[in-house]
C-alpha cells in the first residue's frame, strides 16, 4: 500500500453507484509499482451533487478523476475543454487539471483498439450490437481503424435514427435486429455492446445459436463485457474456432491511458491487468 503524506497527489473515479468499481484497483496497483506519489480514490457523487463536487475537487486540489455512469455526458458543461473525441462520442471518461481549467477526453477509444489496432481493417466489415454510450465509442474506433462498413444494430428504430443522424461517417449505416443474420454473415468483426450476457445474467448471448453458425470462421468476436469471462457470445465464437476478445483489456487500456495523461508518465498496462484479473479471480 502505498504511504498517504501531506505531499500526495489526489486521483479518483466519479459516480453513482460507486463501490463496484474496478479503478481504484487496477490504478493504485500501477501507481505503486510506478512508485510516484499519487493515490485513486472512489467518490460516490450523486447527479444532483455533481456541481458542487467539482468545486470541491477544485478546492482540494483534485488531480484529474474517472467519470462513470451516470455522468459521463453531464459532466461535459462544466468543464473548460474537451477534445475533439469526446465530443464525437459526446461522453468524457477522462478529466484533468490544465491552465484553463477542467479538461476532458474520451479514452474508451484507445482502449477498445488496442486489441484490434495491429491489423489492416481497410476493405473489413463491423457489426456493431447496440447502439447505447459504448458503441458510440466502439463505431468512432472502427471508424479510426479505417473499416469500409460500419454496421450497428440496435432494437428501437426511432434511436437508430437519432444515432446514425449524429455522426458524419459515410460508411455508417444502422438497422434493426431483424436483419442480422444477413449482417453476420458478411462481418469481419462483431461487438457485443449490449449488456446481455453480462453476470448475472450469464447463459445469455445476443445471438441465438442459429445466428451464431453465421459468424465466418475468420471473422473476430469481441465482447465489451468482461465479467463472466468468457461470455456465453465468446464461448460460441470460440466453439467455431473464431477467435474471441473480452473486454478486459478496453478496460485496461482506457485506465492506462487516462492516468499517462495525469501523470506524464509511461503505464505499467501489464501491472494493471493483473491486478484486475487477480481481483476477479481469473487468475
Ligand atoms: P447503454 O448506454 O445502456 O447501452 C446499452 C445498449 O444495449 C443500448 O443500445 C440498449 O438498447 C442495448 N440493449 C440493452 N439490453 C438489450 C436487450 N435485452 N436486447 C437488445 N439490446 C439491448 O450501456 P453502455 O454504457 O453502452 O454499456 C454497454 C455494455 O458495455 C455494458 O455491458 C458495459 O459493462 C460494457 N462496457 C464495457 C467497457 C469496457 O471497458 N470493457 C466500457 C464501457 C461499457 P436501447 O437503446 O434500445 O435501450
Amino acid at each position: 500500500m502505498n504511504r498517504i503524506t501531506g505531499k500526495t497527489k489526489l486521483l479518483g473515479v466519479i459516480g453513482d453507484p460507486i463501490e463496484h468499481s474496478l479503478s481504484p484497483i487496477m490504478h493504485n496497483a500501477a501507481i505503486e509499482h510506478m512508485q510516484i506519489d499519487f493515490a485513486y480514490v472512489p467518490f460516490h457523487i450523486r447527479p444532483e451533487d455533481l456541481k458542487t463536487a467539482i468545486a470541491g475537487f477544485e478546492a482540494i486540489d483534485l488531480k484529474g478523476f474517472s467519470v462513470t455512469i451516470p455522468h459521463k455526458q453531464s459532466i461535459m458543461p462544466l468543464l473548460s475543454e474537451i477534445t475533439d473525441v469526446a465530443k464525437a462520442i459526446g461522453a468524457v471518461n477522462t478529466v484533468w487539471k490544465s491552465d484553463r481549467g477542467w479538461s476532458g477526453t474520451n479514452t474508451d477509444i484507445v482502449g477498445f483498439i488496442a486489441p484490434i489496432k495491429a491489423r489492416n481493417w481497410k476493405s473489413s466489415i463491423a457489426l456493431v450490437l447496440g447502439n447505447g454510450g459504448a458503441a458510440r465509442a466502439v463505431v468512432a474506433g472502427c471508424e479510426q481503424l479505417g473499416f469500409s462498413e460500419i454496421h450497428v444494430v440496435g432494437r428501437s428504430a426511432e434511436k437508430l435514427q437519432e444515432f446514425a443522424q449524429s455522426w458524419a461517417i459515410d460508411s455508417l449505416s444502422v438497422h434493426t435486429w431483424d436483419k442480422l443474420p444477413e449482417l453476420l454473415s458478411h462481418a469481419d468483426l462483431i461487438v457485443n455492446t449490449t449488456p446481455i450476457g453480462m453476470s448475472p445474467q450469464s447463459d445469455q448471448s445476443p445471438l441465438n445459436e442459429a445466428q451464431a453458425q453465421l459468424m465466418k470462421t475468420n471473422a473476430i468476436a469481441y465482447d465489451l463485457i468482461y465479467l463472466p469471462n468468457p461470455t456465453k457470445f465468446l464461448q460460441q465464437a470460440q466453439q467455431k474456432g473464431i477467435e474471441a476478445i473480452d473486454g478486459l483489456e478496453m478496460l485496461v487500456q482506457q485506465g492506462a491511458a487516462a492516468l499517462e495523461i495525469w501523470t506524464g508518465r509511461t503505464v505499467p498496462n501489464d501491472v494493471m491487468r493483473r491486478s484486475l484479473r487477480v481481483h476477479l479471480g481469473f487468475e
